[in-house]
């Protein structure tokens, strides 16, 4: 029986680590040409996550590479009003710690053997027990399992659900060796995340593990088209550093700053999310886990879900090595029930988030009564 996974996110590895714990084969089908082949994003906070990468047998390894001090947080007004200090002692649980998405994915990645993962295979289509690619080969599988991400095509096979535009547009920008570059504005984004919450617009920079400080602004309320008509021209870094200022009219010198650091790399990141809740009639012979099952809003839960799914899917079937549809019918009864709750939590954070007075709310929601 050949388990097919399309896409070496942190979802597809995690199923393909807990089947390999298991004793049950798996290949992953990854579109990439190699693991280095693009960026791969920044920090992650995992939490419910944690239980996959116990059931992967890598929970030491996971807590080896995880930055307790990367809970910090800090929550700003415009104005330059400091609401909330928040330092993560020494010795605290490493509860939530953040991890870089790079390193957590190298660790999945070495923990499987050699081949399993296939570089350079984008998925294009399958039918009738074969995947098609793009570049015209072909494989054979009884079980395809689409770990493809939020523009997942597998998705297809099983639902006619799309992501849609949910009213926020990001930028991001970044500041490279912050503590050599820019000491000064180093101390005041700390160790941790540094949010500043205004009307209609907030700005969210975190500290990365290899000293780089990522900055998203994130433009709410604002529609699909908007970097169209934002008046940022992404093809003009120094202009567009420029605008980005602008934008934040009236914002504390401090914040304008941090823009006026960043490097070249400017990236609109428009964001969408599938429907709260998004179910379908089980098959036999095909899934979905992850950002391809259930794309949330960015605020903490995706790649905590993904991991889970992976692992929990990967307990199932190695529950019923001889019943692969039971085995999916099982874990999407649970994958169904766990993530639409995780949404409609998502849901409920993004809506503070683009409320008028997200500041004091995201206050209240940090320190409640
Ligand atoms: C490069 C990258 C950077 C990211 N950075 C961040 C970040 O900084 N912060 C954050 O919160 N989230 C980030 N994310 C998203 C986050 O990792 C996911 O929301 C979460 O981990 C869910 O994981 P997933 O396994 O479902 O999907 P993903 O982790 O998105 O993985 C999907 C995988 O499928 C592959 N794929 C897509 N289409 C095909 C195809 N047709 N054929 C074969 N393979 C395909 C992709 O290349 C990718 O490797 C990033 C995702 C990616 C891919």
């Amino acid at each position: 029986m050949t388990i097919a996974i399309v896409g070496a996110g942190l979802g597809g590895l995690a199923l393909a680590r807990v089947l390999h714990v298991n004793g049950i084969d798996a290949v992953v089908y990854e579109r990439e040409s190699s693991r280095r082949a693009r960026g791969q994003g920044g920090m992650l906070d995992i939490h419910s996550g944690q239980r996959a990468l116990r059931e992967a047998g890598l929970i030491d390894e996971f807590y080896a590479i995880a930055r307790g001090e990367g809970q910090d947080m800090r929550l700003l007004e415009p104005d330059g009003t400091l609401l909330l200090q928040e330092d993560t002692p020494d010795d605290a649980p490493l509860d939530r710690p953040e991890v870089d998405r790079a390193d957590l994915r190298d660790l999945l990645l070495d923990s499987l053997p050699e081949g399993v993962v296939r570089w350079g295979h984008a998925y294009k289509s399958a039918d009738n027990g074969l995947l098609h690619f793009v570049d015209g080969s072909s494989a054979t599988y009884d079980l395809l399992v689409g770990a493809d991400g939020a523009h997942s095509r597998v998705r297809a096979l099983l639902t006619d659900a799309r992501p849609a535009h949910i009213g926020q547009n990001v930028v991001e920008v970044g500041i490279p060796d912050i503590d050599r570059t820019h000491p000064d504005l180093a101390a005041m984004v700390g160790r941790g995340n540094y949010w500043v919450l205004g009307n209609g617009l907030s700005l969210a920079a975190q500290r990365n593990g290899d000293g780089r400080v990522r900055i998203g602004l994130s433009f709410y309320n604002t529609p699909e088209d908007w970097f169209a008509t934002s008046g940022i021209p992404f093809d003009d870094p120094s202009a567009a550093r420029a605008r980005l200022i602008d934008l934040l009219h009236g914002w504390d010198s401090r914040f304008t700053a941090l823009i006026a650091a960043c490097d070249d790399t400017i990236v609109p990141r428009p964001i969408t999310t599938l429907p709260v809740g998004l179910t379908w009639p089980s098959k036999p012979d095909v899934t979905l886990l992850g950002d391809a099952a259930h794309l949330m809003p960015p605020v903490g839960e995706g790649a905590n879900m993904a991991l889970l799914d992976g692992a929990l899917l990967g307990l199932a079937l190695a529950a019923h090595p001889d019943d692969f549809p039971a085995a999916v019918k099982e874990y999407e009864r649970e994958m169904f029930e766990r993530t639409s709750a995780a949404a409609r939590m998502s849901a409920d954070i993004q809506e503070l988030l683009m409320s008028p007075d997200a500041a004091q709310k995201m206050l209240a929601f940090f320190q409640p009564g």
